[in-house]
């Protein structure tokens, strides 16, 4: 018996934790859930994370966690529950398998079976994000070496392991060349190590246009957050419904099983939601703890319930479909068909003993990093950069005023007239070229910036790695 934790969520959360327990149970799945609440009750009660240590301590005593959806309430800077989860919890792999069920569910991509490899932690899902100027906010987008190698390795093994033929990586590294470019590289790297996979590049923007419109391209496809939580519910709505999509999120200790989709508030206690996502996601959920049996009857009874027209609300189409049923209808269509293997739909066949091979992250030698310059981020209401840059040059006496950018636009020296300006100015110091800099540069910067009332809001220092610029240059620069 393995002891699991549940949370029934917020909305349809409930609805569909209760069909996907009694399927569970019918199918002599060997495990004893602990509930906990988390959400909307547990927010709304004063506790602005969502989460309170009784059931933290649940989850990381069992290790696995069932989660139905929860809402985060909007405003009130409430942070999302789903992310502190995944990123206490160090889940960094989000893994969404999004097929089709042609003839029986209605698609315009009858043959994909695309699974989305989600990186979990990183990006600007860090959430870190401040006001700096009347006009200007800021999110950092944090990207990782550990993190991309942890991810891309995870895409390349689940790739080998499910015997997929391709991982396609999607960045927007010709925009974002130090953080996309770190994913990228790291992605070429791990990829050359899978000589037996196919692997391709995709600019995020064409490629997920691509897998919108010829999803049947794409095998594996594995990327940085932000990128991920859009597509993978694009990739989930085309194969059918964003209600059918599990979702599992994998860490090195614990794993969350959950469905793709939200609390879906429009529709909660209506008895109409899906429940398959959830069901899915608990399918995972099986086969990671090793009841692979129990995984495999559940999934064919349910590809026997969606193969007999047997569909929710969303997903019933006159003409493809059967009977209209309820969340309960449903669940108990499944519970009919446990035992029963699919008739035209493949039966699956989970495999046994799967084992990635995941070392631990080796931090590499140190580069040597080089002080160039640092990054002054201004608040000024002012118009016209040459003013600004009068004003700045007399700042600092090692370093130089090299540019000035808006928005990341230069528009000093030698900007136009036509650049539309915020009154948030990045200004640029650089080490004169043959001369070795000194972080000091920066104290002595910063405090005749005081001394002349220039309101400075930021700073980013300017290194370079073994040689390498770790910056990037301004639009026009
Ligand atoms: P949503 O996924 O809840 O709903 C989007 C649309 O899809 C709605 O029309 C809904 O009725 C429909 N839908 C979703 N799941 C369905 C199902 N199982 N069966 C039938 N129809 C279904 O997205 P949203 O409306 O943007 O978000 C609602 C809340 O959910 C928000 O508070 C959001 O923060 C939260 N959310 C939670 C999670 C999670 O817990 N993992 C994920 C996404 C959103």
């Amino acid at each position: 018996m393995q002891k699991i934790t549940v949370a029934k969520g917020d909305g349809i959360g409930p609805e569909i934790m209760e069909a996907t327990l009694n399927i569970l149970e019918a199918a002599g799945a060997q495990i004893e859930w602990e509930e906990v609440e988390i959400g909307e009750k547990v927010y709304l009660g004063g506790n602005s994370s969502g989460i309170d240590h009784t059931a933290w301590d649940s989850i990381r005593r069992n290790k696995v966690f069932l989660k139905a959806p929860i809402t985060t309430p909007q405003g009130k800077g409430y942070k999302s529950l789903n992310v502190t989860i995944r990123k206490s919890l160090g889940l960094y792999s989000n893994v969404r398998p999004c097929n089709s069920f042609h003839p029986f569910i209605k698609t315009k991509h009858p043959d994909m079976d695309v699974v989305v490899i989600r990186e979990n932690e990183e990006d600007l899902y860090a959430g870190i994000e401040h006001q700096q100027t009347d006009e200007v906010v800021q999110c950092l987008k944090l990207i990782t070496r550990p993190g991309c190698e942890k991810i891309v390795r995870y895409a390349f093994e689940y790739a080998r392991l499910y015997k997929r033929k391709k991982v396609s990586c999607f960045i927007k590294d010709n925009i974002m060349k130090h953080t996309d470019g770190l994913f990228h590289r790291v992605f070429k790297e791990i990829a050359a190590e899978y000589p037996d996979i196919k692997s391709d590049s995709w600019i995020v923007d064409i490629g997920a246009a691509r897998l919108a419109d010829e999803p049947e391209l794409f095998d594996v496809v594995v990327m940085p957050n932000l990128y991920g939580d859009v597509i993978s519910d694009i990739t989930a709505q085309i194969s059918g419904s964003v209600g059918l999509a599990g979702s599992a999120n994998i860490g090195d200790e614990c794993a969350m099983f959950e469905a793709i989709h939200g609390s879906a508030p429009d529709i909660a206690g209506q008895n109409v939601a899906n429940p398959s996502g959830l069901l899915r996601g608990a399918v995972m959920m099986l086969n990671h703890i090793g009841q692979t049996d129990v995984a495999e009857m559940i999934n064919n009874a349910w590809l026997c319930t969606i193969e007999e027209g047997i569909h929710t609300r969303d997903i019933y189409k006159e003409g493809i479909s059967k009977h209209l049923v309820s969340t309960k209808g449903f669940a108990e269509a499944v519970i009919q068909h446990l035992g029963q293997s699919p008739k035209k739909i493949k039966a699956v066949e989970f495999a046994r003993d799967i084992k990635f091979n995941l070392p631990v992250y080796q931090r590499r030698q140190s580069a040597n990093k080089v002080f160039k310059g640092v990054d002054v981020f201004v608040d000024w209401k002012g118009k016209n950069a040459d003013e600004l840059a009068e004003k700045l040059q007399i700042l600092s006496k090692d370093m130089q005023l090299t540019m000035i950018t808006n928005r990341g636009v230069k528009v000093w020296p030698h900007g136009f007239s036509e650049t539309f300006c915020t009154d948030h100015w990045r200004c640029r110091y650089e080490v004169p070229n043959g001369q070795k800099g000194e972080k000091i540069a920066i104290a002595d910067l910063l405090a005749n910036a005081i001394k002349e009332d220039i309101d400075v809001i930021k700073t980013e220092n300017l290194y370079e790695f073994d040689g390498v610029r770790g910056y990037s240059l301004g639009q026009g620069q």
